[in-house]
């Protein structure tokens, strides 16, 4: 890996990504997947955007992308 383009956005954010499938806690189709940074790291989750159940979460396998930028001027 040869590091990450510049953000063009002033404040870059994390695209969230539709799912197919249905919320088992309210039946809700409006379904997203994307990252987040929480205990242990970042994680990928799939949530429900109406009541903000986790309908998965496993810790995303890129842990050290903000690090590669330094480790390439190193
Ligand atoms: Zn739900």
């Amino acid at each position: 890996m040869n590091g990450f383009p510049r953000p063009s956005e002033e404040k870059p954010r994390e695209e969230k990504r539709e799912v197919e499938g249905a919320c088992p806690a309210c039946g809700s189709h409006d379904i997203a997947a994307y990252r987040v940074l929480s205990d242990g790291g970042w994680w990928d989750v799939v949530k429900c955007q109406n009541c903000l159940s986790s309908i998965e979460r496993r810790r995303s396998e890129n842990q050290y992308a903000p690090c590669t930028l330094l480790w390439n001027l190193m």
